[in-house]
């Protein structure tokens, strides 16, 4: 086996080049749970010629390989700078819920009124059923579990909020959610001290993210597809309609490329690309196994995905390893991506939240880099019809059920077929730029500060 290069916590993806070459996994508690990866094609070694070239090998990268192999006869070549998953998809919470994007479905209906939401969560209901499938892909072997989602109120206020949106739900889309008081939480699902009532959904399945990566790969590799680690794309150039992608142990011709490299995107690898999404770092920690006491005095009854409604939000779930995950927002910077004071950030609020908990170990600890777009919805597209280059980003921070959506829309476009749903908005534009580009980071700042002020006294 090949030695990875050290894991290095304060890459930033703004200012790097790519997210390094052959670097191993960030010290996720998925890795150290899901044993060794499967096997790959190791990196480039001498050119090559491919039909269709995905850069990245997260979620994205490798279900596209894998849908393009098996709906289109289409044996892909994946370029993945690092290790299978090795971006996001090895560092999320694991949560697959029923989110296009960042903006709640009421956003949706003051956006684009109720028909085009109306539509847009019919689709995601359809999406969502190709990702259950995955998960229930013996092959794909991700340890799936629970069904359902729990939105809880931090405060009063946001749980008016909420029984809005709940309303909302109902009536205008069909869709069933249910409104739940502090105590049923507190006694049926899980013992969070700062709850004031919840939402519950009736869709959300949790999984282990890396094994589902790994399942992929494992899946689209049989198929016929390679997949190269250790393979960064360095330079791309275009002659006579030929992508000519640069790594450094050769470089690979590819009539087609998918681009899937979502928050770790550097600004210099295609024009098409360049700033259309905003880098923003959320951390995790897993705690230390839960004693059986610890378990009950903090009222663990059910592994279902959890959010609150911060903004700043904290997203947790009891694990069926009798551990607790809890992640946020974190730094703003990869170079401050190692300050103590985001880990504390989130033990404080595992404190408040379960107080039996005050002071326990966190064994794991670490952060990712989301690709948010700006407008917060996310984009599968051909951006430019004279080209035939492709991608699918802008997840928001919700990627892990809308990957496998996605991937099998990335993989129709890119074998040329035509979509049912085009005129949605998460088909029929590209991604938008932002006008403030270079003063992103400093409203940034300014945001964080506003939320969490607001976070506290509304
Ligand atoms: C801490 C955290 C928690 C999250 N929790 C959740 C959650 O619970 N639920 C949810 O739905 N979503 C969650 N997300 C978001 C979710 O993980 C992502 O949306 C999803 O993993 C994106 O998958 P992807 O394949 O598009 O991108 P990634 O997994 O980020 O993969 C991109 C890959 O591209 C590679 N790459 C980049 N540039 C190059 C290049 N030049 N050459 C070759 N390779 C390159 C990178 O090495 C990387 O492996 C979370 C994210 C984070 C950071």
């Amino acid at each position: 086996m090949r030695t990875p290069r050290p894991y290095d916590p304060t890459y930033d993806p703004l200012y790097a080049k790519s997210p390094g070459t052959a670097t191993d996994y960030s010290p996720t508690y998925w890795r150290f749970h899901a044993g060794e990866p499967p096997a790959d094609d190791g990196p480039v070694s001498g050119d090559i010629e491919a039909d269709v070239v995905l850069i990245g090998g997260g979620f994205t990268g490798l279900a596209t390989a894998l849908f393009l192999a098996r709906e289109h006869g289409i044996k892909a070549v994946v370029l993945e700078a690092n290790q299978i998953g090795w971006g996001c998809t090895s560092r999320n919470g694991g949560q697959g819920h029923l989110a296009w994007g960042r903006l709640s479905r009421s956003q949706w209906v003051q956006k684009w009124g109720a028909d085009v939401a109306r539509r847009l969560h019919n689709n995601s209901l359809e999406g969502y059923e190709v990702f259950r499938a995955m998960t229930e892909d013996a092959e794909i072997d991700c340890e799936p579990h629970g069904e359902g989602n729990l939105l809880i109120a931090h405060s009063p206020k946001a749980m008016a909020g909420l029984e809005a949106e709940s309303r909302l739900c109902n009536e205008i889309l069909g869709y069933r959610t249910r409104l739940l008081t502090r105590d049923t939480v507190l006694n049926e699902y899980i013992g969070d001290q700062e709850c004031q009532g919840a939402m519950l959904e009736p869709v959300g399945i949790a999984v282990q993210p890396l094994k589902l990566a790994y399942g992929y790969a494992r899946v689209a590799r049989r198929l016929g597809a390679r997949i190269h680690t250790g393979s960064p794309v360095q330079n791309w150039t275009t002659v006579d309609r030929v992508h000519h992608l640069r790594t450094p142990g050769g470089t690979v011709r590819a009539k087609a490329v998918g681009i899937c490299t979502a928050g770790y995107t550097s600004p210099n690898l295609h024009k098409l690309t360049a700033y259309k999404v905003m880098p923003i770092m959320a951390n995790s920690v897993v705690t230390r196994e839960l004693t059986d006491d610890e378990i009950a005095a903090c009222g663990f009854r059910s592994t279902l995905l959890t959010t609150d409604t911060r903004k700043l939000r904290y997203y947790y779930r009891y694990l069926p390893e009798k551990r607790l995950q809890i992640g946020t927002r974190s730094a703003i910077t990869g170079g401050d991506a190692d300050n103590p004071k985001h880990l504390r950030v989130v033990q404080e609020a595992i404190a408040r939240k379960f107080p039996a908990l005050e002071g326990i170990e966190t064994p794991f600890f670490w952060h990712g880099w989301m690709d948010i777009s700006h407008d917060m919805m996310p984009r599968i597209v051909q951006p430019d019809p004279k080209q035939q280059v492709f991608y699918s980003q802008g997840y928001s921070g919700n990627g892990v059920s809308f990957s496998a959506y996605a991937s099998k829309q990335l993989a129709n476009l890119i074998a040329g077929k035509s979509l049912a749903d085009s005129d949605l908005p998460i088909f029929s534009s590209p991604l938008p730029s932002h006008p403030l580009r270079p003063l992103r980071r400093l409203g940034q700042h300014a945001l964080y500060t506003y939320f969490s002020l607001r976070d506290k006294f509304a």
